[in-house]
């Protein structure tokens, strides 16, 4: 009876070693077969605007030099755009069609990871912008009063001083969606108030967040889905991208989480992250980011990233749960 107990635990402990491989959420068989590269904006919607340049035409030209290093450092990955001009994607004439174009585009593509790059802003004019301080006061004298009641008085008025505030905020962001729905709504829209970066397209923020109804089953069900299955990978590899820009001595701000604005990420079926390169707000982030070397140290960091994940998942390494990845602001 001892030893028949005995046995079965032994059976029991060897099972769950073995199981541990080959089951939970991650299993062996994750092969990096296809990587979707979404250049974000374009077409109608140019994102934000530096001084020298629109969102749209940067996002394009990393992530078509994304795609060509992606190649060259795994010939046998598959790499599929969801735009390679400046249009909306498959034309479409409004941000519904366009948003759900890139979705249908990754998913058709049976993508195993989803990059979707932009670019951040204060939301403060490019550059920088003027602001008015008070240095001192001078008398004034003033009439007060309509009609027969009208005076004269000496108020103390403001001197005024204009003096320019620059944007100095630079650096870099990746997002990923939001998984489980036990936090509310306003959690994360106070969180995009706070950091100010444009995910979607500001000026039509509203229709994005249309353009995705995440009140339906079937969102449900991807958001359910996402959770299960893709959650903790793109933790993992927005880490990985943070770590990397990080290491080449860019500010990083980590990996965020929020479920308005980019709900892109939870439509395509497969680990998706949003990744932030840089502000076009700051002068020398926005020349940085339309120079060929800023471009091509952009893209090594990303595929720097790209090859450690690749190696952890497809070397059979479990991916711990994003909970256990300390990066993740919640
Ligand atoms: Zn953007």
């Amino acid at each position: 009876m001892v030893r028949t107990l005995f046995g079965l635990f032994i059976s029991v402990f060897i099972f769950f070693i073995f199981s541990s491989f080959h089951s939970g959420n991650h299993p062996a068989a994750i092969k990096l077969r296809t990587i979707v590269i979404d250049p974000g904006h374009g077409g109608l919607y140019p994102g934000t605007r530096g001084l020298i340049s629109a969102e749209k035409d940067v996002t394009l030209d990393i992530s078509l030099k994304l795609g060509e290093a992606i190649k060259a450092r795994f010939p046998n990955t598959k790499v599929v755009f969801t735009r390679t001009t400046d249009a909306c994607v498959n034309n479409a004439d409004n941000l519904h069609d366009d948003l759900h174009g890139r979705a249908q585009i990754a998913n058709q593509a049976k993508g195993d990871l989803f990059i979707s790059i932009h670019c951040n802003s204060t939301r403060q004019p490019a550059g920088g912008y003027y602001e008015k301080r008070v240095i001192g006061h001078k008398k004034k004298l003033v009439y007060v009063g309509k009609g027969s009641k009208k005076r004269k008085k000496w108020i103390n008025a403001p001197i005024y001083e204009s003096y320019w505030v620059k944007n100095t905020r630079v650096g870099t962001e990746t997002y990923i969606w939001k998984a489980g729905k036990q936090e509310n709504k306003n959690d994360a829209i106070n969180e995009r108030e706070e950091s100010g970066e444009d995910v979607a397209d500001s000026s039509s923020s509203a229709a994005a967040e249309e353009a995705f109804d995440l009140t339906s089953p079937e969102a449900r069900m991807r958001a359910t889905l996402y959770e299960k299955k893709y959650f903790d990978n793109s933790a993992l590899f927005a880490t990985m991208v943070e770590e990397s820009f990080a290491a080449a001595g860019r500010q990083s701000y980590g990996v965020k989480q929020r479920d308005v604005g980019i709900q892109v990420l939870q439509a395509t079926g497969m680990p998706s992250v949003l990744i932030e390169v840089g502000f076009l707000s700051n002068k020398e982030e926005e020349e940085y980011l339309n120079s060929n070397k800023g471009q091509d140290e952009v893209v090594e960091n990303i595929v720097d990233a790209l090859e450690r994940y690749k190696n952890q998942v497809e070397g059979n390494v479990p991916v711990p749960p994003a909970s256990a990845q300390d990066s993740i602001r919640q």
